[in-house]
């Protein structure tokens, strides 16, 4: 069952990547391959979208990425910042607080707060982008089986009514969620992480008796603390709070009876139960993200507890890292060791917030928590996530300082007078150019080089770019992050090879 009808849809079974999922993770890439020109299919096992509000907190990075992906604007209409807690005692408020201060350390960004959205309205908003590229979902249709050769790969596909296809492709990405079949089906481990975690339901609820513009805790309700999240653009809640491990997704009466026995509300309060799941967290990392031709992003490849708001931001950011990738392999005959770099990079970035993930989880959302979570906040925006590590990472400077940003580097979002503007030009933001599927060569208190025609250039002479990157040409690659940092042109020749932009 298709979404809609669409131009991909049509030529379905000609497919240079099948995205397994259609969760935040498979709509975000399949929007960047798409924009790339990359014929993508997304198979979906469900036969409508997903309709629970979930991963409801974008971070500041992951807005930026949703920002150039053609999705912000709407994501911005659609929610709200985080609202400040309220807890409630006996009957009483209780005193108001803020889960996340903002960190004045933090990289200066245009989305410096949390961003609240039900998740079921992300992926809309994803999917009509997709749709509106030519891009298609198909629902009703769960991957089953698949194979690889060194040449292809071989998907089984099976349909709601129990009709099977087989589909060939040069990549398949598994974004099918922590239960991954694709993973199973390529033998790749999970190592689990840390202790055991609490169980919990979480449910979306219209409940009288309470404002919309906090977010309501009760800390000491017999058996847990619950919360009640107001949820942007509806007249729903998201109530989460801990239960016993063997208790499965709770019918409304249950809901309705946690309410009544942790809260001061009666049973009678809550007026609509829409929907509900329970959930046993754990911590887990996939041992490798790709097999040959087959990789596999977001909760497929790594499981956060819903302590830190990170695991669909995690996910959209796999996305984001590998949809280029693969684009100059399929387009620009970038050679395969580009693929690599998408484990290299984004193994580490995923395990690097794991463990705070779970340390909120068990600290849960309790003012007490505060300094645990004010140490963490700056790691939590994933504004600092980068890839200075990595083989694609080239830092050719000699004597750098400390203080300025490097290869691997998320390029900054700063302000800049081009070279060559008119006196009465007035400054631009480093992003506006940024912005797009191309590569950018930055030439900072540097004559630019000829560049191939996918790369523009942009020539900055002092100023505050040229105070966080110090002087010398960048390359940053299309995900935003600095690639090659050299003061010599002759290296970017060598990097242009690496990553597909080499003539010929
Ligand atoms: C209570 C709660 C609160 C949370 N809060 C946050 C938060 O604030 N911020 C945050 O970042 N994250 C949060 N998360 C986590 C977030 O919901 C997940 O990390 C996110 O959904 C992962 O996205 P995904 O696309 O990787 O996988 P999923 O959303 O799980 O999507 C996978 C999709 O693949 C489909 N599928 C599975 N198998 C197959 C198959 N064989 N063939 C075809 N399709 C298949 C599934 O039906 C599903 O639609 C929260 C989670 C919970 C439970």
């Amino acid at each position: 069952m298709p979404a809609h009808p669409s131009p991909q849809a049509e030529s379905r079974d000609a497919v240079d990547v099948l995205i397994v999922g259609a969760g935040p993770t498979g709509l975000a890439l399949a929007v960047d391959l798409v924009r790339r020109g990359v014929c993508t299919l997304v198979v979906e096992a469900a036969d409508r979208p997903f309709s629970g509000s979930r991963g409801l907190s974008l971070q500041p990075r992951t807005q930026e990425v949703l920002d150039d992906i053609g999705v912000m604007d709407a994501l911005r209409e659609a929610g709200r910042p985080l609202p400040p807690m309220q807890t409630w005692r006996n009957g009483r408020r209780d005193g108001e607080w803020r889960l996340v201060e903002r960190d004045p350390q933090a990289p200066v960004t245009r989305y410096p707060v949390q961003w609240l959205v039900p998740q079921w309205r992300t992926q809309q908003i994803l999917q009509d982008r997709l749709l509106a590229l030519g891009g298609a979902v198909e629902y009703g249709t769960r991957l089953t089986a698949l194979h690889q050769t060194d040449q292809l790969v071989q998907a089984e596909l099976t349909q709601t009514d129990g009709s099977r296809r087989t589909l060939n492709m040069p990549y398949l990405v598994g974004a099918d969620g922590g239960r991954s079949t694709v993973r199973e089906a390529l033998g790749i481990k999970m190592k689990t992480e840390g202790g055991a975690l609490h169980a919990a339901v979480v449910a979306d609820v219209r409940v009288d008796g309470l404002d919309h513009d906090h977010w309501h805790t009760w800390p000491d309700g017999p058996g847990g603390e619950l919360l009640l999240c107001p949820l942007p653009g509806t007249d729903q809640f998201q109530l989460t709070t801990p239960v016993g491990d063997e208790e499965g997704d709770p019918c409304p009466q249950r809901v309705r009876e946690l309410i009544a026995t942790r809260t001061h509300l009666p049973a009678t309060a809550v007026t609509d139960v829409q929907w509900t799941s329970s959930y046993k967290p754990r911590t887990a990392l996939a041992e490798r993200f790709r097999d040959k031709r087959v990789f596999i992003a977001g909760d497929a490849a790594h499981v956060h507890p819903p302590g830190g708001g990170q695991g669909l931001n995690i996910g959209v950011h796999d996305a984001y890292n590998l949809g280029w990738k693969l684009g100059q392999v399929l387009h620009d005959h970038a050679p395969d060791t580009l693929l690599d770099s998408y484990d290299a990079e984004r193994r580490p970035a995923a395990h690097d917030v794991l463990d705070i993930s779970a340390q909120l989880y068990r600290l849960g959302r309790k003012p007490e928590g505060s300094r645990v979570r004010a140490r963490h906040r700056g790691r939590l925006t994933l504004l600092p996530v980068h890839y200075r590590d990595s083989p694609l990472s080239t830092e050719a400077r000699e004597q750098l300082t400390h203080t300025v940003l490097q290869a691997g580097d998320r390029a900054p979002d700063l302000t800049f007078t081009p070279a060559d503007a008119a006196a009465h030009d007035t400054p631009r933001q480093l992003f506006e150019l940024l912005a797009g599927p191309h590569f950018t060569l930055l030439a900072v208190d540097s004559a630019p080089p000829p560049v191939p025609p996918a790369v523009r250039t942009l020539q900055v002479t002092g100023g505050t770019l040229a105070q966080a990157l110090g002087t010398g040409l960048f390359l940053i690659r299309p995900d935003g992050h600095i690639g090659l940092a050299t003061q010599n042109p002759a290296h970017l020749e060598r990097y242009y090879t690496k990553v597909g932009l080499a003539a010929g």
